[in-house]
């Protein structure tokens, strides 16, 4: 069983530079040539995987550009576009209502504020960060998606359980220069080691740095139940 680094800023910035060397290329896995686009992809993405939305959006984006185009489109037809996604009935009227608002509200264009954006439908503060730090290139928060969840509570940097919890905790002690990258980091990290089920501890870069460390552990402090 590993054992964190104290204090915590310690131990977020040992995992930061081994995560760095690890994935070395580390970013964002949704395709978008606009913001727009990267809007739409992050709605969608809500409880699904990227490579499904990428392939929803390859067609989608053929057949919609603008946002009155979106807004337009009978919530039976957008539903069908994306219908191989999670919840798209509610995710089809998420779109055609942010893209009204964009269209009607914003002068077609995709707002750059947090307040502006969690006032469109179907954005919760993460859609909102991951649009301002990849569309607008404004970084005030740290997007915690699930994987971000797990790993940072897995790695006893926070004992917080809510995404917006989560992330208030770390913006106390995740370099602000880290913010963005630190999500993609905990993502890539999730996906290809320390994986919601059976994560592969063996194979792992932070093993000594971890509580939860499989088989040792008895605990996973994601769940705080028994592996
Ligand atoms: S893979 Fe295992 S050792 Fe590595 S961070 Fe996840 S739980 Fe800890």
């Amino acid at each position: 069983m590993g054992t964190p680094l104290e204090p915590r800023e310690a131990q977020v910035d040992e995992v930061l530079e081994r995560l760095y060397e690890e994935y070395p290329d580390s970013t964002i896995s949704l395709n978008y040539s606009n913001r727009l686009e990267l809007l739409i992809a992050v709605i969608l993405s809500a409880q699904c995987t990227d490579e499904r939305v990428n392939k929803v959006c390859a067609d989608l984006f053929e057949t919609y550009e603008t946002p009155e185009e979106y807004a337009n489109a009978p919530q039976e037809e957008m539903a069908e576009a994306i219908d191989s996604i999670t919840y798209y009935n509610n995710k089809a009227s998420y779109i055609r209502s942010a893209c009204a608002d964009i269209a009607e509200k914003h002068d077609g264009e995709v707002p750059d504020t947090m307040s502006d954006l969690t006032d469109l439908a179907g954005v919760g503060r993460k859609t909102a960060n991951v649009v301002l730090q990849h569309g607008h290139d404004i970084v005030e928060g740290i997007v915690v998606d699930t994987h971000v969840q797990r790993l940072t509570r897995r790695l006893a940097i926070t004992e917080e359980e809510s995404p917006k919890r989560i992330e208030e905790d770390l913006l106390d002690i995740v370099p602000e220069e880290d913010w963005q990258q630190f999500t993609h980091l905990m993502i890539d990290h999730g996906r290809a080691t320390c994986t919601a089920i059976n994560p592969d501890c063996t194979d792992c870069v932070l093993a000594d740095l971890c509580p939860s460390t499989k088989p040792d552990a008895d605990v996973d402090l994601a769940s705080g139940e028994e592996w």
